[in-house]
């Protein structure tokens, strides 16, 4: 058994069934269109601190490259540390850019000293975690902090063992029911959300719940970010401007079985 079985909640995190890569950037894309289209500087910038080329910011050292005026500044009403998994590069985080867009977020490498309180609420779906609307308005009115766990889902097992020793009673919440619009299947379930996903929907139940109301869309932000980078690749390497046709001839290829491996691995590699 791995070790993160010990505590997940297997009822609530069933799989669901497989789709292939190009339904799930179809559904990806759909999503993305509601969320306002992004422009920002197009070529890339001297990261100050290892003076690498790229794009927006460079994640490895932390450094936003752009104009702060040209992204979103949030405004999170609870705070929210991101407890990131060290294993797992920080380029490949969806959720670490979010520092970047609220003074309110913390981001930390695991294994690392972190203290909780009893108002602390880790996001995870654990055998113990509660949907936000099931809380008492006086428990939800008491959270003070949330605490995202960041890392594949082969690592999380190492951080959920850590927080279970050093604190037995830690509460933890689960969020309603959602399918991640990662761009490419995930091979676990639909229900596997980028962790900046889950973040977002945490802050939209949260505000819900607290009768705010307020959208948190602009979370999503560089998730939708490098969703456009990608789309734009690929339509580069389609060669016409119509994304959905290209996929869609992949598909066919695909079903004729005349789909060359090579090719596809190219195609895999992009998306
Ligand atoms: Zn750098």
């Amino acid at each position: 058994m791995h070790i993160r079985d010990k505590y997940i909640d297997r009822v609530t995190y069933k799989d669901t069934d497989q789709i292939s890569n190009e339904e799930q950037f179809k559904r990806a894309n759909e999503f993305f269109q509601q969320l306002p289209d992004i422009d920002l500087q197009a070529e890339k910038i001297r990261c100050p601190k290892c003076n690498q080329l790229h794009k927006v910011y460079c994640l490895k050292c932390g450094e936003l490259l752009v104009d702060k005026q040209s992204i979103p500044k949030i405004e999170l009403p609870l705070n929210l540390l991101i407890l990131h998994h060290d294993k797992e590069k920080h380029q490949k985080s969806s959720a670490i850019p979010a520092k970047f867009l609220s003074a309110q977020v913390e981001v930390k490498d695991f294994p690392c000293d972190f203290e909780f309180d009893e108002y602390t609420y880790v996001l995870y779906p654990h055998q113990n975690a509660k949907y936000i609307k099931d809380l008492s308005l006086e428990e939800i009115q008491s959270i003070k902090k949330f605490v995202a766990i960041d890392c594949t889902w082969h690592q999380t097992g190492a951080i959920l063992e850590t927080i279970q020793k050093k604190y037995p009673n830690q509460k933890y919440l689960k969020l309603e029911d959602y399918q991640t619009y990662f761009w490419r299947y995930q091979h676990h379930s639909l229900k596997c959300l980028a962790t900046i996903e889950a973040i977002y929907y945490c802050y939209q139940e949260y505000s819900k719940a607290m009768k705010q109301n307020k959208d948190y869309c602009n979370l999503l932000f560089f998730y939708k970010y490098t969703f456009q980078q990608i789309k734009e690749a690929l339509k580069k390497e389609a060669g016409n401007s119509n994304v959905y046709e290209k996929i869609d001839q992949k598909k066919q290829r695909r079903l004729n079985s005349k789909l060359n491996a090579k090719k596809e691995k190219q195609f895999l590699k992009l998306i």
